[in-house]
């Protein structure tokens, strides 16, 4: 048996969370725009120990036909996990809980993106848990907010995506798995933040249980961690676009030495 599966004595010791963080503080996390190459736009994320990648693709014709929207676009997100990503292997394929994932990670997506300019097409956003340690769902919908982005999507802001949880009575930003499986609660936030602020939430979904004062500091403790990714999740779309300038600039100048 693994240790992750050993309830631990305590989740916070002497003021901190077992593997180091104050209550406040998120996992470390990584982000890369543009990592795939059949993609129309792509990321790869990491937050703490959960590594995914996102891919989207359109807007794009729909298939099958009878799905389309004379209106707007159908955005259709499917949320996967590797059987590898999770200590048992995962049987492969969809489950009830990757189908609610999938659901509601598209639901705040539609709430951004402006489906009404491309009617009859699709806009398809597929994601890949490689490795899997609480908080899955909000690192991809992180990944794939960036990878609509670099797609080209036009969205009315970014989705922005942090859980919070309760670890021995303190509220806790980004709980990592210890937290999840033995915390009394988990919450997890998705905003629509535009221009560096949180006009709403997006997505908002709880187990466990919380009182009315413990969810309305929790709202506020999500606030604070999904304004801190916002701005990671820019700092990756704009490194990609100086990465793409200075490629430009290459060419150009091989331009002018011809
Ligand atoms: P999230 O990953 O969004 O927190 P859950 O709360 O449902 O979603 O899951 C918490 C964690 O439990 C996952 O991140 C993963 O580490 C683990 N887990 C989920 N599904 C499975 C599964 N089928 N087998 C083993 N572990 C799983």
């Amino acid at each position: 048996m693994s240790e992750f599966n050993e309830k631990p004595e305590r989740l916070i010791v002497d003021g901190l969370r077992l593997d180091g963080r104050k209550f406040d503080e998120l996992r470390p996390i990584k982000i890369e725009a543009s990592v795939l190459k059949r993609a129309d736009g792509s990321c790869y994320l990491e937050m703490g120990k959960n590594k995914v990648i996102a891919a989207v693709f359109g807007p794009r014709e729909v298939h099958p036909r009878h799905l389309q929207d004379p209106s707007k676009a159908v955005v259709r997100y499917r949320y996967n996990m590797a059987p590898f990503s999770v200590e048992e292997r995962k049987r492969p394929g969809p489950d009830r809980r990757s189908v609610e994932i999938s659901k509601v990670s598209k639901e705040a997506f539609e709430a951004v993106i402006m489906k009404e300019l491309f009617p009859r097409s699709a806009i398809d956003i597929f994601v890949e848990v490689l490795q899997a340690d609480a908080g899955s769902r909000t690192a991809c919908l992180n990944a794939a907010s960036v990878a609509l982005v670099d797609a080209g999507v036009p969205m009315k802001g970014m989705i922005t995506s942090v859980a919070v949880g309760k670890a021995d009575g303190h509220l806790v930003l980004d709980p990592m798995k210890e937290e999840d499986n033995f915390g009394e609660a988990d919450m997890p936030f998705a905003f629509l933040i535009r221009n560096g602020k949180i006009e709403s939430i997006a997505l908002l979904q709880m187990d466990g249980r919380m009182t009315k004062e413990e969810v309305r500091q929790a709202i506020e403790l999500a606030k604070k961690g999904a304004l801190q990714i916002y701005q990671m999740q820019r700092e990756a779309i704009l490194r990609r676009y100086i990465e793409v300038g200075e490629e430009m600039d290459e060419i150009t100048e091989g331009d002018e030495d011809a």
